[in-house]
């Protein structure tokens, strides 16, 4: 089966709440129309049982003989007769007892009855019919109230009747009281019910969707960690690659270098110029070669190089940098000024090195004639010292400002400027095992910056261990 869409869940679900809340709104209505059916049943019922006892109660006074009876045709005729009644009520005050019975002899008015005077009842036919007796328009002589024995017979009638009507209005009752009891806990049950099956696709439902979110978000995780860890993995078996590459050529490219050099220097007289010039373009790519495998093999090394890390004052490296490149210095006339440099925290060989390479690079690229000037700085960048090695060189087209610290990456050819491509590659590859960023701000013509950042002492050194190189 096709899964279902999240979208097409919760549609689902809100038509099954929809659904469930008319069921509930239709038994709800059905229960409150039918009790009020019921009610309205019962009400009528016990307003039929009291006006039959009323009537009874009339009845009886008319066998007993002590009031007339009167029997209006129609409801018009009855209320005249009610009128001229209450007039005489008025004017006999004193003498009255007056009695109030609303809806027993008719319709829309009320009976006054005058106790031992008027000896007069109003009852409509109507109403006679609604309690179930049936009368006729001679009503007094056909159900026979003009003789006693008629009269008695009647009462007996009503009796009955009051007494059926009665136990309709207990059953109507019961069944109020058993429809409610039934209804309401029906009704309570399947609200319940409602609530509990709502609450549970609820829950289903969030849970369905923060599930799949985290299931979605380990999946992404894990085959990022498996990703990761490929990349690593790779990384080390190019690493390793290039090491046992570098390493293992190292040796014949020696060779090559000195037996080549060794034919020019011992065999020069014995071949001619072209032969000699062949032999020293050999030569020379030897040496080339023979420069690369040292700085693949330096690249490589510094993967596996103990990461022994101290602080380290950059003054004395920069001195110790002085030092290794004094041929060249006194060679080109080159200064390298630092002004107050800071201690930094980190691995003093590779510092050293990272900042030798660009102090020497500031000092190969330069136009014809022109004496280097190297300037090193330091700024403070809250948790870290950015350190600026600016010179006066050739500079750099801003396009190139990336792509140069990739390996292998050289902007002039080997007649133009001498070099590998791997100088800054490792600078690159120092810095970022350093934890820092190195980049470069430069334009033609206008010299070079090259910037990087490394760790203060002061929050790695709080380890312990850390000691001054120096
Ligand atoms: P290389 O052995 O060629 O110097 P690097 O990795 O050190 O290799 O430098 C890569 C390229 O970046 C160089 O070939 C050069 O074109 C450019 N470059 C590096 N340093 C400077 C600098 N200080 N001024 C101008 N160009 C530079």
């Amino acid at each position: 089966m096709q899964q279902m869409t999240l979208r097409g869940r919760i549609l689902a679900l809100v038509a099954g709440f929809v659904v469930m809340a008319l069921v509930v709104m239709v038994m709800g209505l059905t229960t409150i129309a039918d009790y009020n059916r019921m009610m309205s049943d019962y009400s009528r019922a016990s307003e039929n049982a009291y006006m039959g006892e009323c009537l009874n109660y009339l009845i009886s006074n008319v066998v007993m003989e002590s009031r007339g009876i009167y029997h209006a045709k129609s409801r018009q005729e009855a209320r005249i007769f009610a009128e001229r009644l209450n007039e005489n009520l008025d004017q006999m005050d004193t003498a009255l007892r007056h009695w109030r019975m609303a809806g027993t002899a008719g319709a829309d008015i009320d009976l006054d009855q005058v106790e031992g005077q008027t000896r007069a009842f109003i009852l409509e036919r109507r109403e006679l019919a609604r309690v179930g007796v049936e009368v006729s328009p001679q009503a007094a002589e056909q159900i026979g109230l003009n003789s006693r024995q008629g009269r008695i017979e009647f009462q007996r009638q009503i009796d009955s009747i009051v007494a059926k009507t009665r136990l309709r209005e207990i059953g109507a009752a019961k069944q109020v009281k058993r429809y409610s009891h039934e209804r309401v806990t029906g009704f309570f049950l399947v609200t319940l019910a409602w609530i509990s099956v709502t609450t549970l696709l609820s829950l289903w439902l969030v849970s369905h969707f923060i599930t799949r979110e985290i299931t979605r978000a380990r999946i992404a995780e894990d085959s990022r960690e498996k990703l990761l860890k490929e990349l690593m993995e790779s990384n080390t078996e190019l690493e390793r690659f290039a090491y046992v590459a570098s390493h293992d050529m190292q040796e014949p490219v020696r060779m090559v270098n000195i037996y080549s050099q060794m034919v020019v220097s011992d065999y020069a007289d014995k071949i001619d110029d072209k032969g000699r010039n062949y032999l020293n373009i050999v030569a020379t790519s030897a040496a080339r070669m023979h420069l690369m495998v040292q700085d693949l093999l330096r690249y490589s090394r510094l993967r596996s190089e103990r990461s022994e890390e101290l602080i380290v004052d950059l003054n004395v490296q920069v001195k110790h940098v002085r030092a290794n490149l004094a041929q060249r210095l006194a060679d080109t006339g080159a200064s390298v000024a630092s002004y107050d440099l800071p201690n930094v925290f980190g691995n003093p060989v590779q510092i050293q090195r990272l900042l030798e390479n660009l102090i020497s690079n500031g000092i190969k690229y330069q136009p014809p004639g022109q004496t280097p000037q190297i300037t090193l700085t330091a700024e403070d960048k809250g948790e870290r010292w950015q350190i600026n090695v600016q010179d006066n060189g050739i500079g750099i087209e801003p396009e190139f400002a990336v792509q140069i610290f990739e390996p292998f990456r050289r902007l002039y050819t080997w007649d133009q400027y001498q070099g590998t491509g791997l100088g800054l590659t490792i600078c690159r590859k120092i810095v970022e095992r350093h934890g820092g960023t190195i980049w470069v701000e430069s334009g033609p013509g206008e010299g070079s910056r090259f910037c990087f950042t490394l760790a203060k002492p002061s929050e790695k050194a709080a380890g312990g261990e850390a000691s001054l190189a120096a």
